[in-house]
């Protein structure tokens, strides 16, 4: 067993994001979550792992702008200051012309060798525009709502397994009920995956707020089309995920061997990967 940085066990939690490493590509859940914190003969240079860790995916990046501005929009409502349509959009577009500048050493595609097109950066402005337009349409209902979080991460335990989750905004409704809503800024075929990162927000914040589960409902807001997707759980299926979390974060923690988390090497997933850089089962384009 190799020896790791005590700090690995101090933060080793199951979490959704895990959750899909995991399943995307057992070996990029290596690089990612393990081989930083390697203190003994490892197979990567830590240093250098953690080096390709400051590397975000365009598509990911493309998200998290819209999500940070949308966040720092509900601070100023949360201290009573005004929210401005204008301010985010003006905010938007200098980070985006700000990424333009630095994709060399921001974008995973580019540091594997993927030139950014023009095309890119024309579909984030116009995407993050219309993602802007549509939460501040939508917003009104929302101000009603008593803000109780927004994206906050917090932790709770299923057995002896560490859960984290972070959800985008926790509204309590005039009937003591609460909403939880997960901002998207993809496509609104989510597919089955959003269920569980509901249902895994549903369980703690039953633990969290003592409520049962049939007072949690939860929502996904499709920001580039409007639409809202709603989710309520009984409490049977919040049993179900617990029974997948528990032996899913065992079977990520039952070796810490390079060799036992093999590579699920893909075209797609590879260019969008960090660590493709160290990995020699990376697939290439062409
Ligand atoms: S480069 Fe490809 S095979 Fe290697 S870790 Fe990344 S996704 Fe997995």
């Amino acid at each position: 067993m190799p020896d790791l940085d005590p700090y690995f066990f101090q933060n080793n939690r199951w979490s959704f994001t895990r959750h899909r490493v995991w399943n995307r590509c057992p070996r990029q859940y290596y690089f990612e979550y393990i081989a930083p914190y390697v203190r003994s003969d490892p197979v990567v240079d830590p240093g250098k792992i953690r080096w390709l860790k400051n590397f975000t995916s365009k598509f990911v990046v493309q998200g998290q702008v819209v999500h940070d501005i949308i966040d720092q929009q509900i601070q100023a409502h949360c201290e009573e200051r005004p929210m401005s349509l204008d301010e985010a959009l003006s905010t938007f577009s200098r980070k985006v012309a700000a990424y333009r500048t630095v994709e060399g050493i921001t974008f995973t595609e580019c540091h594997n060798g993927q030139a950014i097109p023009d095309s890119f950066y024309t579909d984030m402005e116009a995407n993050g525009q219309t993602c802007l337009f549509t939460f501040f349409g939508k917003w009104p209902e929302y101000a009603k709502r008593q803000c109780l979080r927004h994206e906050k991460f917090d932790t709770f335990m299923v057995g002896d397994t560490g859960v984290t989750v972070k959800v985008d905004f926790i509204g309590k409704m005039p009937d003591g009920t609460l909403l939880l809503t997960d901002w998207k800024t993809g496509k609104d075929d989510d597919g089955n995956e959003s269920g569980l990162q509901m249902a895994a927000y549903v369980l703690w914040a039953k633990e969290y707020y003592n409520l049962p589960a049939d007072e949690i409902g939860t929502e996904l807001v499709f920001l580039k089309t409007g639409k809202t997707k709603p989710y309520n759980f009984f409490d049977e299926q919040l049993v179900e995920l617990k029974e997948m979390i528990v032996p899913e974060f065992a079977a990520m923690n039952a070796s810490y061997e390079f060799e036992d988390f093999p590579a699920k090497s893909s075209q797609r997933e590879c260019l969008s990967c960090k660590f493709a850089e160290v990995c020699d089962r990376t697939e290439s384009p062409g």
